[in-house]
């Protein structure tokens, strides 16, 4: 019998989250974020569930060229754009839109020979100081851009480094209308944290909105919202197994580093998970767990191959249990990666993207 460890994709779920996400930005138009292999559930296995979003935004080219590949012909955008003189070919080629945050993808651009002028999105570094134009800087760029025989059509973007805190967007929203405010082109501002609190200000949806974690069921805003609150299905389950059962008396440990002590007589599960699955290895005692749907917690330290939980809630447990680390748990119970990741001080995103490809993975309905 193979290792019992798995993990399952639920199409349905991207399906009804991207609904979701249409709902909390009516009229704009919905880039289906699938960068890092689809937030970790695959690209392929998540295809036909995106399909009616209105583009696909992702970064590496081999990616957008797995998407092409699927036979999809609606836009896609390179959220970096290039990074290198010759990506532009496969950008024509395959016609793909591509960011443009920096002179020296412009120098790239006006070097390029290509019968099919580019549409390009111009990122404006609005305050998060990562990539983009600041805003005295931003019209010379339009400007440069806009005299390219290269470029066709060019829109305009920000990136928001707060939407899901208490620092907010809106000074980001404002730097960017003032350096944008009389330039044409269509808009995108929002990340899915923005576009589920923003969205219905139709100065803040704008024309394009990208759905990232929202669409694999992750509330970007965890855990001042939770993805129950939002109406956010989980879009991943990973689930194991028992393998072993141990007694521990009062005064034993458990694991590496006997991290763990017991203070009375219980029960512990082994579970075949570890952190060479992509389980947190830094997840406390107490980290959330379900056995056979029964909430549980972990105890010792996760170890490569293995966790242990205690299992007093569920006694009834014993080797061959199912164990979900997160997603949905027989019965129905849902026990979301957000709260899993919380615990070992990430977010789910971490989690999602972490998935090792040791795992087996299935696609569920659909
Ligand atoms: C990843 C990414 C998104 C999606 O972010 P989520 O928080 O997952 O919705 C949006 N815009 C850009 C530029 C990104 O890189």
């Amino acid at each position: 019998m193979p290792r019992p460890i798995h993990a399952t994709i639920h199409p349905a779920a991207v399906r009804a989250n991207l609904e979701r996400a249409r709902h909390a930005a009516p009229d704009a138009r919905v880039w289906a974020v699938v960068k890092a292999d689809a937030y970790g559930h695959g690209i392929e296995r998540v295809f036909e569930a995106v399909r009616g979003a209105d583009g696909i935004a992702l970064l590496d080219l081999a990616e957008a060229q797995r998407v092409r590949a699927l036979g999809w012909r609606g836009p896609i955008l390179l959220l970096e754009g290039t990074f290198e003189p010759r990506d532009l070919e496969l950008c024509s080629r395959l016609s793909l839109w591509h960011v443009v945050h920096c002179d020296a993808q412009i120098d790239w651009l006006s070097a390029h020979k290509t019968h099919v002028p580019h549409r390009v999105f111009l990122k404006m570094n609005s305050g998060m100081n990562r990539l983009g134009f600041t805003p005295e800087r931003f019209r010379a760029a339009f400007a440069r851009l806009s005299a390219l025989p290269q470029v066709d059509e060019i829109s305009l973007m920000t990136h928001f480094s707060d939407a899901d805190g208490a620092r907010g967007i809106a000074h980001q929203v404002a730097a960017f209308q003032a350096a944008s405010q009389d330039l044409p082109g269509e808009r995108s501002i929002c990340n899915s944290a923005a576009l589920l609190r923003h969205g219905l200000q139709a100065e803040v949806r704008l024309d394009w909105v990208r759905a990232g974690v929202a669409l694999y069921g992750g509330a970007p805003d965890h855990p001042e919202r939770t993805a129950q609150d939002w109406q956010l299905q989980p879009a991943m389950t990973l689930a194991s197994r028992l393998i072993a059962v141990q007694h521990l008396n009062e005064g034993d440990t458990v694991g590496y580093g006997s991290r763990f002590t017991a203070t009375a007589p219980m029960s512990i599960g082994v579970v075949a998970c570890g952190y060479a699955d992509g389980y947190p290895r830094h997840a406390p005692d107490g980290t959330p767990v379900l056995v056979d749907g029964v909430r549980t917690r972990v105890v010792g330290r996760v170890s490569m191959d293995m966790l242990t939980v205690d299992l007093s809630p569920v006694p009834s447990a014993g080797i061959g249990s199912e164990v979900t680390l997160w997603g949905r748990g027989p019965g129905g119970v849902l026990l979301p990666v957000d709260e899993v990741a919380q615990a070992a001080g990430t977010i789910g995103y971490e989690l999602m993207c972490a998935l090792a490809p040791r795992v087996p993975v299935s696609t569920d309905g659909d």
